[in-house]
């Protein structure tokens, strides 16, 4: 069976054989190197063959001709593969064969790409199907979906608008309305017949061609259009937002049919292994009987869940009895025993198999079990640290296998606020859905996708409320607090999209009826209207009339137990940017170890300090300016001590006045008025002081460092308030440790005057105290030429902190303020991968980085060295950070785990190397 070829383009799997295997999803995808490896491992499994990502790109590259002289004989040795394997024949009239052809990337991407069913169906199959089956309607519905689908995906058969149905669906509803029935499976055989013609004429209007009968042309047209997929919009924003390359391409899965809708006997679901929401270990997941594929995962019908206790938990929370709920919602435990035993065998097998949560797809034909997919689950973030934690307790991962299950961003998603619970006991409930992806949202009611979009673009915050989502719905649900569907089950596209994304989601809540063109959702005769505000507790699957508040998360369990495995790891530590006590405070619960920047500018902001701080910059000269820093000193003192006290035993680096001075100075006529007014000037003096503090190029004006040479004086009050807030401190017994930071210092000189204020004011203030403590003065390396000359100025600091915003956009030569006029460009041609703001460009800022870590300890064997721009919190930024040897990195107090966890990470991928 085993083609021996080096350059392969087509592996089969069947049987329990395969040519593949689970560590080939770079060439196989990660649903092509799953099917072989189940069969490797004997679970049952449709027998397949996967085209590989390499051929995608070659479609991209050489165009559909020559990749398909390039396939063809693999892909008809694959198709008599299954043949022989089936006992079955293309296209023929006695014993058709047919197959599926589904996308499979290298990281999963659910429901992005297109999938065509009951392929090789064609007059002659269809009299072959129901032959074998003897079940004619079956035959005739197959080949009606096949059509429908097949003109949906590859002749692009579409709804005309947003506020129409699929074309299709449309010549369904008008048929049911002639023949006066009510449901699908209501049509007689005759009906389904008069479909597919129907369907046919509309294909041929629509695109000018006749539907192929020739299942070798249905299938070469299928392939094709999977890779076209690829490049689809929602596969490529999908792309984008999972950080996955287009260069990966996707795999093509063909595969034997196996159906779910030959009757009672048959169906379809879709399982996880542990809970995808919260973690819990329980096999969970839902069925239809008598659907096919998409079907469950559609949303079209609510399906019914597959262990008796999730029929339970379900009937509480819906309040249904157990007499209804026996009746009505049985599970797949109670309703197919021994499918149900062999299933849940299946899934603990393939959870020991690859030691992870699984998310797995089977169909039951006729009562045989055929599993169709297996891959590691999506989850939330609560569900991914659960799960991790739970498997490391039970012995079945290492500690740090443990630690790299966790994906440093998706931490963030526990955070995140929840509703405060007096509030929410007192909202009036309107109604109940299926508690899809957990988390509290409050928003106002949007129906469409890129309206949400646009009012999420004005500050908005929105709900999406749909009947169901849609793939083309992901960058609506991506901008949407949350999301409440009608249908849908928990495995639901809005289901899984959102618990990736780690978005509040309420799915299926049945009583609700959503009517896209009056734009209202009416819920048990009450109506609602866009704009209408409404809120979702996605953990009980609760709506809420209205707004409700929102209060912190909190953190404990396995979090805690989390952030104490990555300190174990760790050798680099984590301090956090923090303005005020509350910040520090935050800062420190979430395990920061210290403050690695307090901007000082931000406390002048402040109530009535910004009068005294315009004061000091209006005044015409040094007496004028030292008067209104007298006034700064207490307030400046007061908030050091507090942020002091906040982080007592442990480091707070202390920045100097940074920024050009005209920011704070008034620009609107009324408050150049009161400034006037105040200071008792006129105001033209104030307007001309204005203009004369106005810069072309701010950033690269009068601010930072430049500011403290010209007014030494600022500098001064700074050290002395810096100093006595931790004498003061001192006294009450509370250990304070200053880290003096000068910022944008370029020369060494500018440095050296700077630390001679600080110095000088430091020993005066002991001198006055009959006291002193222990205090750093260093710098921050953020513009180029620090980076260029650190040893020169590691002669001076005691130690350097990276400000990599400054120093990137000095790098680039692209302005902090303005980039935003052509980054998203730059983005989209791909002439940049990430916004270098956001993360850090090693190969260019990251070598001046290095560069200045290593002149600087050249000097200065022991200088200590951290970051403080963005790029501290960001993970892969956080991992060179680990690589140049810098002692710690400094970020937002929200982001503090994120960077915890990426410099354990860091450790461990070192060590791997
Ligand atoms: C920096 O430039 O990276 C920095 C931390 O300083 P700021 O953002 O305040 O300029
Ligand atoms: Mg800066």
């Amino acid at each position: 069976m085993i083609n021996e070829t080096s350059k392969k383009s087509v592996y089969l799997f069947g049987d329990e054989k395969a040519e593949g295997k689970a560590g080939m999803k770079s060439l196989l995808g990660g649903k092509g190197a799953n099917l072989a490896e189940m069969n490797l491992i004997g679970v049952p499994v449709p027998p397949g063959f996967t085209i590989t990502t390499e051929v995608c790109s070659q479609y991209y590259e050489v165009g559909e001709e020559k990749v398909i002289e390039k396939i063809r004989v693999e892909v008809e040795n694959g198709i008599h593969f299954i043949e022989d394997i089936m006992g079955t024949k293309f296209g023929d009239k006695d014993n058709p064969c047919l197959v599926s052809v589904r996308s499979g990337a290298r990281a999963s991407m659910p429901g992005m790409m297109d999938t065509v069913l009951n392929l090789g169906l064609n007059y002659d199959a269809i009299k072959g199907i129901a032959k074998k089956t003897g079940n004619e309607r079956f035959a005739w519905d197959s080949y009606r979906r096949f059509v429908q689908m097949f003109g949906d995906v590859v002749l692009g058969m579409e709804p005309a608008s947003k506020e129409d149905i699929d074309p299709f669906e449309e010549i369904i509803e008008k048929l049911k309305a002639e023949r006066g029935v009510e449901n699908d499976n209501d049509l007689s055989v005759l009906d389904l017949k008069e479909l597919v013609s129907r369907f046919k004429v509309a294909v041929k209007i629509v695109t000018g061609k006749d539907f192929p009968e020739d299942p070798w042309e249905q299938l070469w047209d299928s392939i094709m259009a999977v890779f076209n997929s690829w490049m689809n919009d929602r596969a490529k924003l999908y792309r984008k937002l999972n950080n996955i390359p287009a260069e990966w391409g996707t795999a093509i899965n063909v595969q034997a049919m196996v159906f779910g809708n030959m009757g009672e006997s048959s169906g379809t679901g879709v399982a996880f292994t542990r809970d995808a929401g919260t973690g819990e270990n329980l096999f969970n997941g839902e069925y239809l009987i008598n659907a096919q594929g998409e079907d469950v995962v559609a949303g079209i019908r609510t399906p019914q869940v597959i262990t008796k206790i999730g029929s339970l938990r379900w009937a509480q929370l819906a309040n249904v009895s157990e007499e209804d709920r026996s009746k009505l919602y049985p599970s797949l435990e109670e309703n197919m025993p021994k499918i149900y035993d062999e299933l849940n065998t299946i899934q603990q097998k393939l959870e020991d198999h690859y030691t992870d949560m699984q998310d797995i797809e089977f169909t039951i034909q006729d009562r045989k079990l055929w599993l169709l997919q297996t891959r590691n689950g999506k989850r939330t973030g609560a569900s991914m640290v659960k799960i991790a934690m739970d498997l490391l307790a039970e012995g079945k991962i290492d500690e740090k296998t443990a630690l790299m299950r966790i994906e440093p961003n998706k931490l963030d998603e526990l955070l995140h606020p929840v509703f405060d619970n007096d509030a929410m006991n007192k909202a009036h409930v309107i109604t109940k859905g299926l508690p899809a992806s957990p988390g509290a949202a409050t928003g106002q009611i949007v129906f469409h996708a890129d309206e949400a979009e646009e009012w999420a673009k004005k500050g908005k915050d929105v709900i999406l409320v749909r009947i169901e989502t849609s793939p083309e719905d992901l960058q609506g649900m991506n901008v949407a607090k949350g999301i409440l569907t009608a249908r849908g089950g928990m495995t639901s596209h809005a289901a899984v999209v959102a618990r990736g994304m780690g978005k509040c989601c309420i799915s299926g809540a049945g009583s609700i009826r959503v009517n896209y063109k009056s734009r209202s959702v009416n819920v048990d005769g009450k109506t609602f209207n866009e704009g209408d505000w409404i809120s979702l507790n996605g953990s009980t699957g609760v709506v809420y009339d209205g707004k409700i508040d929102t209060k912190e998360a909190e953190l404990s369990g396995d979090f805690g137990v989390l952030m104490n495995l990555a300190e174990k790891y760790t050798r680099m530590y984590v301090r956090a940017n923090a303005d005020s006590p509350h910040d520090a405070k935050v800062a420190r619960d979430f395990g920061a170890k210290g403050i690695g920047l307090t901007r000082t500018e931000h406390m002048f902001f402040e109530g009535d300090r910004i009068k005294a701080m315009r004061e000091m910059i209006l005044a015409s000269d040094e007496a004028g300016r030292r008067k209104a820093l007298e006034k700064l000193l207490p307030i400046q003192r007061e908030d050091f001590e507090g942020i002091f006290e906040a982080m007592h035993d442990l480091p707070v680096t202390i920045r100097l006045l940074d920024p050009p001075l005209h920011e704070f100075v008034p620009h609107e006529e009324q408050a150049q008025k009161d400034m006037a007014e105040e200071m008792g000037i006129t105001l033209s003096e104030v307007r001309q002081k204005a203009e004369d503090l106005s810069e072309f190029n701010p950033m690269l004006g009068h601010r930072g460092c430049r500011l403290g040479n010209t007014y030494p004086e600022i500098s001064e009050i700074q050290s002395r308030a810096i100093i006595e807030a931790a004498l003061n401190l001192k006294a009450r017994g509370v250990k304070a440790i200053p880290e003096i930071m000068i910022p944008l210092t370029g020369t060494l000189a500018e440095l050296k005057m700077q630390e001679d204020i600080v110095r000088s004011t430091a020993e005066k203030v002991f001198a006055e105290r009959n006291d002193k403590i222990d205090y750093l003065v260093g710098t921050m390396i953020e513009i180029p030429r620090a980076a260029l000359l650190a040893d020169k100025i590691a002669e001076s600091a005691e130690f350097f902190s990276f400000g990599t915003n400054d120093l990137t956009q000095m790098t680039f030569g692209y302005s902090r303020d303005d980039a935003g006029k052509f980054l998203p460009v730059y983005l989209d041609k791909g002439i940049l991968i990430d916004d270098p703001f956001q993360v850090l460009d090693q190969e260019g800022v990251g070598l001046l980085v290095e560069m200045a870590t290593k002149k600087g300890r050249q000097t200065k064997s022991d200088l200590k060295i951290g970051i403080c721009g963005e790029h501290g919190g960001e993970p892969s930024s956080v991992e060179f950070c680990h690589r140049v040897g810098m002692d710690y990195v400094s970020c937002s107090p929200f982001r503090v785990p994120i960077a915890r966890l990426a410099a354990a990470q860091a450790v461990i991928r070192e060590d791997k190397k």
